[in-house]
């Protein structure tokens, strides 16, 4: 076991005369122990951090620490790291317990019958051990998985790194395979570092998450940190389904005026913007109330333009307007319970105390939601 410290990584990729800058000065500190989800749109230079850390792609410039010394010069094989990818790679001509066992024969001098205790250990710890004498190509998806998993924790490594691990996997067995790899890994103890682009795995299976845009690093924190405090407008609006309402707004006199909307603000809120005028407003449909009537200039008359309805809850695109336009349409989502149709009149309330603001130049948050505890209720018993 061990911890990681990833220190102004980057990578610098030349196609002919391009440069392609795929990580650009990430630093994070990984606690021995911790699973930490790395997330990000396609291309955002996920994979690209991993493989530098697994020693399967060169550094240009930064350092990469495990347990304090540096690694980037050492060899892949020698680096005590074992990596899972989303293709499984598993040797098709080779049993499950062969595949299991290769590594250890390769990178050990481990006796034999030492190796076969820990591949049947595993084996057992995935529920798997009837398939030890099986090929790959007679397991299913969610097999194979479980093989090149039982693979990597059979070495009983210092660090696991994680490349979309889940993606090949239909939803359900997906969402299985999520808990009992979080379960896993928590047994094991062991540092992991997982990439994925799902943000329903980086809100649920990490410690932490690390977001990544464009090969920059955009916030790393506890995932309900990064979901009601985010840094800025893009991990506001990556976490999140639906995704949070953005509407450009100007701060004149303690009051943002959006295109379709005026939203008057406290002068708390005023005093986190500072001189700044050009402005986002962001709400998160869940926090946007449905119902009663005006009784102040938080709450906006408007038209119900379409109902999602997906069992829990229904998804409703609400417009200031009678015509829905790009600037003055707001998503919300109410209880699936409740009777809701298109071209209903409604009220709509946004609590001052769940907007998030940010600079509409940067993209930094200046203000966010304001997280009180009797906001956060604890289940005990009835
Ligand atoms: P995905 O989720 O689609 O796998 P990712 O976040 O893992 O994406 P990377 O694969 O790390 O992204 O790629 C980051 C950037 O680096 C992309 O712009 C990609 O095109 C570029 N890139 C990756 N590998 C190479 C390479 N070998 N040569 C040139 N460019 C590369």
């Amino acid at each position: 076991m061990a911890d990681l410290e990833l220190d102004s990584l980057t990578k610098i990729f030349h196609d002919g005369d391009d440069e392609i800058v795929a990580v650009d000065d990430v630093s994070v500190s990984i606690d021995d122990g911790e699973f930490v989800v790395v997330v990000g749109p396609s291309g955002c230079g996920k994979s690209t951090t991993l493989r530098m850390v697994a020693g399967l792609e060169s550094v240009t410039s930064g350092t990469i620490r495990l347990d304090g010394e540096s690694i980037e010069d050492v060899k892949s094989q020698n680096r005590d790291i074992a990596m899972v990818f989303q293709s499984y790679a598993l040797y098709p001509h080779m049993t499950v317990r062969g595949n299991m066992a290769f590594g250890l024969e390769e990178s050990t001098d481990l006796p034999d019958d030492e190796i076969q205790r820990r591949v049947e250990e595993t084996a057992e710890l995935l529920d798997i051990p009837e398939l030890l004498d099986r090929k790959p190509t007679e397991l299913s998806g969610g097999q194979q998985q479980r093989v090149a998993l039982g693979r990597a924790i059979v070495r009983d490594p210092a660090v696991f790194l994680m490349d979309e691990p889940l993606s090949n996997l239909d939803a359900k067995l997906r969402a299985q395979m999520r808990t009992e790899l979080q379960r896993l890994q928590e047994d094991l103890g062991v540092t992991t570092v997982y990439v994925t682009h799902d943000q329903t795995e980086a809100m649920t299976m990490g410690d932490r998450i690390a977001i990544l845009d464009g090969g920059r690093l955009q916030q790393v924190a506890t995932p309900l940190k990064c979901y009601h405090e985010p840094a800025n407008r893009f991990v506001a609006g990556f976490l999140g389904e639906p995704a949070m309402n953005f509407f450009d707004v100007e701060h004149r006199d303690g009051t943002l005026v959006a295109a379709a909307f005026e939203y008057p603000i406290s002068d708390d809120v005023a005093a986190d913007l500072g001189s700044t005028r050009e402005l986002v407003l962001g709400i998160r449909p869940e926090a946007v109330e449905i119902g009663g009537s005006v009784t102040d200039e938080h709450h906006f008359g408007m038209t119900v333009d379409v109902v999602e309805p997906m069992g829990d809850e229904n998804t409703v695109y609400l417009t200031f307007g009678d015509e829905a336009t790009e600037t003055n349409t707001l998503v919300a989502t109410t209880g699936g319970m409740r009777q809701i149709s298109a071209g209903q009149s409604v009220v709509a309330h946004i609590p001052e105390d769940a907007i998030h603001v940010f600079d509409r130049t940067s993209g930094r948050a200046l203000h966010n939601r304001r997280v009180k505890s009797e906001d956060v209720a604890e289940i005990g018993p009835e």
